[in-house]
């Protein structure tokens, strides 16, 4: 059976180029980056030139790029650091102890920020429109003279929304508030230039962009306090110590230079592709809506509730048909619950739990599209004509 992966918000395949420029470090080039050596310069040339090459197509300086185990740990590191920071200032006027968040972020900053509040922090969830967006002037009216940061992701994983982080640095600006965005989903799909995006603290995850999984980085703008995460060698500038994974950063920096070069050709082919679906779905299936921004959102990215049926058993049948789609993100696919996304959408439950999500990829053609055109109706149908609570084919 011929396999169609619709799921590259969940992961990617690692990009040829880029398990190609990894190899050497899975033989030959085996030193460690802190020996003296040969052996361990060559690695330390390896983990530095890819760390200034990321830099560069970032907007960075070298040294504000600290190589991570990926964004989950990014996430966890840009809201317990800047916590721990806050509490080890000294201000005149008392420690701050308020955080900003939305209710649409991953869990990876979710949770966090859930302990940070059993800690006694208090955090406030923004809500969004129904396309999604966070308000940057209604998260300007929760700040006060207590609130040390602010994190809001830069695109949504689930429905794709790309927030206004420009406008909410905007808001921040005197404020002495850190700001962080969770970019993993955006990076390689959205212009990233830290030049011009003033934000302190951002995540990204190779995994996301055809790179490989267990390597991403956390950008750390001069001058912002962040504690050390993990102590031992003094790697990573002393912020997280532990032998460097060398294969994976190195293959972290040319998924980086790879998404950069192939950027233009590839937002084309996404959205002739995801236009492509969404027009057919339209077109083939009644009773569907769309979630997210019809326009500021991910290219490739489409999340479509279909009514009266549960998406889980939607995705079943499409996986009997080798097509692999998801139920939103990929770390909720496991719980029944309705996502917490389409629900601080407005999104009602029913039609929530009857959501999915096609991601495309560098990889997907329009002929693939067109067989999840074919599989879908019927799929539908089938399952419509078996709900207790489907009025009935419409004339
Ligand atoms: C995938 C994802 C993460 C987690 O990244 P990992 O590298 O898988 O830990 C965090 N945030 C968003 C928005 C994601 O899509």
């Amino acid at each position: 059976m011929e396999r169609i992966y619709l799921d590259h918000s969940a992961t990617t395949r690692v990009h040829p180029e880029v398990r190609e420029a990894m190899l050497p470090f899975l033989g030959e080039v085996f030193g460690n980056p802190s020996s003296i050596h040969w052996f361990g310069q060559e690695a330390r040339q390896a983990v530095e030139g890819a760390r200034e090459k990321v830099a560069g197509l970032v907007g960075a300086r070298p040294e504000e790029i600290v190589f991570t185990s990926g964004g989950t740990e990014s996430d966890n590191w840009a809201l317990f650091g800047p916590a721990e920071a806050e509490s080890q200032s000294h201000r005149p006027d008392g420690k701050r102890n308020h955080l900003v968040t939305s209710q649409i972020e991953h869990h990876a900053i979710l949770h966090p920020a859930e302990i940070l509040e059993k800690r006694g922090y208090q955090v406030t969830y923004l809500g969004v429109d129904r396309f999604g967006i966070v308000d940057p002037e209604a998260l300007a009216e929760t700040l006060t003279s207590r609130t040390f940061l602010v994190s809001i992701m830069m695109a949504n994983n689930e429905v794709g929304t790309i927030q206004p982080v420009a406008e909410i640095a905007e808001k921040l600006r005197g404020k002495n508030i850190v700001l962080h965005t969770d970019a993993v989903q955006a990076m390689g799909k959205i212009p990233v230039d830290l030049r011009k995006l003033p934000v302190d603290l951002l995540s990204i995850s190779a995994h996301k962009f055809y790179g490989p999984k267990g390597i991403g980085l956390l950008f750390i703008r001069k001058g912002t306090k962040m504690p050390h995460l993990i102590h031992g060698g003094s790697q990573e500038l002393n912020l997280r110590s532990g032998t460097e994974n060398v294969a994976g950063i190195v293959g972290l920096a040319k998924a980086l230079e790879i998404s950069a070069r192939d950027f233009e050709a590839n937002s084309l082919r996404l959205r002739r592709l995801q236009k492509r679906l969404e027009e057919g779905l339209k077109q083939k299936i009644e009773d569907i809506s769309f979630n997210g921004h019809p326009e500021k959102r991910i290219p490739g990215l489409t999340n479509v509730s279909f009514s009266y049926i549960e998406g889980e058993a939607i995705l079943l049948n499409l996986d009997l048909r080798g097509i692999a789609a998801s139920s939103g993100s990929a770390c909720t696919s496991r719980s029944f619950d309705p996502s917490h996304v389409l629900k601080a959408m407005g999104v009602s439950p029913e039609l929530a739990r009857g959501s999915i999500r096609f991601s495309l990829g560098r990889e997907n053609t329009e002929e693939e599209v067109d067989l999840v055109l074919e599989a879908l109706p019927g799929i539908i149908q089938k399952l419509r004509e078996m709900s207790p609570i489907y009025p009935g084919k419409k004339k």
